[in-house]
């Protein structure tokens, strides 16, 4: 592994990098295989972007590979679009599963062989109870299962109820074939666990070729063994469920033996990362579908502009242990800020426009200002800014009546338009209505580019668009999907949706540069944010998310202790 980046180089340590360091030291393992696998039931969530750095990262560093491999054990739920959009998420966030992409539905073949083996051992037997029968048969916690009455059939009679079953002749439900392990076990994932069910429903990708079906249990820890998994990364919920894949890779001529390692789920507040609530969030039209950027699925915060680089940055600050943690969505929010602070380019962008005539700029003058780029980033460069007598800017940055402390534009006061000129407000010109419609200002053409050769001083800075060159967008806010910090994901969990969370704005004015801005590149808009184009732009109509705003209130948080 002498080429490897090694996880101490990257800075990355936790219980299970050490315990893949010290296999690969020990001889334990001679290289290191992971993989990510993934239900194709539902689109990836921000979630599973902690598998997926975990697995793909520990890959990398250590000199090995990691799979992904979709676990498609259950026809019913799984579409091709969401094995599609999987590929695309993983793909996006950096990672490169090479010649590696598995599926569970490979196996069936193997995992049927396997299956008629444990039948053949007396390991395994059909039984002929209904699901609610075995399930009062199961036992509770704290008492032990019952024995099916159908347990003690032959290995000649399992064997031909269980080709029988394969061969299409009972209907769903009928009968399964269940693990003949033991019925007063502590751990109720040894109970006589279900392998098969019998599902009259074609498979994406096997067809019409069965109408048995491994569990999950059954199909994941072989299909890891099939694969050489040297380490079978999961969540503390799989837990329990390790002595009953241990019991499997004991009891079956499986080609390797992989060991389960468990971490704690990422939670996030403000949102739900389980696919079933999502699902029903898409399907309720409660969004605008699975990639709405105010999902927190990895298609959503793609749109709504927040890079991989800040998604991955994000789960490797957040770390690998096995504590049950809920974390602030506004940390995820902080290290998107902190990247795009350093790589975005400045722009300016009026969302609430207040038209201004600057009425001692010739009419029908325009010039071009030198505006920074990316004040962070010196080989940004500059661009130029148009300017002429009728400019828009932001209806909040005037207040005829101002209070102690606002420092922007008032009734005799002046201000500095950023990269361009001093101006004063001379004039407010209202509706019937009584609102502020129009401001007349006069400029001062000594101030271009900011400063007064007499070096009098302005306490306000804003931003500004030229009417003329400004093009119009629509311009999408959003605010976090749920009300609550910890949202309740029960039954009435669509109640606590927050109704606020997106607001369109038909009528922005945008610098003129912004047209060919591409769809995730973000830009930040002086004082405003950072926006990403979305996809719904069209020509003549551009689109715009705000992935997020410039106050960062995690680092507020922090600062307050
Ligand atoms: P969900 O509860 O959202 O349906 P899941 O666990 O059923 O998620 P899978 O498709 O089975 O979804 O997940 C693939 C992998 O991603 C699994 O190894 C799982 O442990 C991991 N994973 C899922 N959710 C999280 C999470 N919140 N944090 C970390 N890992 C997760
Ligand atoms: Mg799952």
């Amino acid at each position: 592994m002498s080429d490897a980046v090694t996880a101490a180089d990257e800075g990355i340590r936790d219980f299970i990098r050490d315990i893949v360091a010290s296999d690969l030291k020990e001889g334990r393992t001679k290289s290191v295989v992971t993989r990510f696998p993934p239900e194709p039931n539902g689109y990836l969530h921000i979630g599973h972007a902690k598998s997926i750095c975990l697995n793909f990262g520990i890959a990398r560093e250590f000199g090995g590979r990691c799979h992904l491999r979709l676990d498609d054990t259950n026809p019913t739920k799984e579409e091709q679009e969401y094995i599609d959009s999987i590929k695309e998420d993983v793909r996006w966030l950096g990672f490169d599963w090479g010649d590696h992409l598995y599926f569970a539905s490979d196996y069936f073949d193997q995992l049927y062989e396997w299956a008629e083996y444990l039948v053949q051992e007396g390991k395994a037997y059909v039984d002929d109870l209904s699901a609610d029968e075995i399930r009062s048969h199961r036992g509770t916690l704290t008492t032990p299962g019952r024995n099916s009455p159908y347990r003690d059939r032959t290995v000649k009679e399992n064997l031909d109820l269980f080709r029988r079953m394969r061969a299409a002749e009972f209907p769903n439900g009928a009968r399964v074939l269940r693990a003949k392990i033991d019925m007063a076990s502590g751990n109720i994932n040894l109970r006589d666990p279900v392998l098969y069910r019998i599902l009259h429903a074609p498979h994406p990708r096997t067809g019409d070729k069965w109408c048995i079906y491994p569990t999950y249990d059954f199909a994941h820890g072989q299909s890891d063994a099939i694969e050489h998994v040297t380490h079978s990364l999961c969540t503390l919920e799989f837990a329990d469920h390790r002595p009953l894949y241990d019991w499997f890779i004991e009891n079956l001529p499986v080609p390797s033996t992989p060991r389960q390692y468990e971490f704690s789920r990422l939670n996030l507040t403000h949102t739900a990362l389980s696919k079933r609530r999502l699902i029903q969030l898409v399907e309720g039209g409660h969004v605008r579908g699975w990639d709405d950027p105010r999902m927190p699925t990895i298609s959503g915060l793609r749109r709504r502009g927040i890079p991989p680089e800040a998604i991955r940055d994000f789960v490797q600050r957040v770390g690998i242990t096995r504590s049950e943690n809920l974390v602030e969505l506004a940390y995820l929010e902080s290290c998107a800020r902190d990247l795009m602070n350093q790589s975005a380019e400045r722009k300016m962008a009026v969302l609430d426009p207040l038209k201004v005539t600057i009425e001692n700029y010739p009419e029908g003058r325009s010039e071009e200002l030198e505006a920074v780029n990316n004040p962070n980033d010196e080989s940004a460069g500059t661009r130029l800014v148009p300017f002429s007598r009728e400019i828009y800017i932001e209806c909040d940055d005037f207040m005829e009546e101002p209070p102690r402390k606002f420092f922007r534009l008032a009734p005799g006061r002046e201000v500095r338009l950023r990269y361009a000129y001093f101006v004063t407000c001379k004039d407010v010109i209202k509706n019937d209505a009584g609102e502020v419609i129009e401001l007349i200002c006069t400029y001062d053409p000594e101030t271009r580019g900011g400063n007064a050769p007499d070096g009098r001083k302005v306490k306000g800075t804003i931003h500004w668009v030229s009417a003329a060159h400004a093009i119009a967008a629509e311009v999408r806010l959003y605010d976090t999907l749920f009300k609550d910090e910890e949202p309740s994901l029960g039954d009435d969990f669509l109640d606590g949706i927050n109704p606020n969370a997106l607001t369109v704005l038909e009528d922005c004015q945008i610098e003129p540069s912004v047209a060919d801005m591409q769809a995730g590149e973000p830009v930040q808009f002086e004082r405003l944010g950072y926006f990403a184009r979305d996809p719904d732009a069209a020509p003549g109509h551009l689109v715009l998310n705000r992935a997020m705003t410039l106050r960062d209130s995690w680092a507020k948080e922090m600062a307050k202790g």
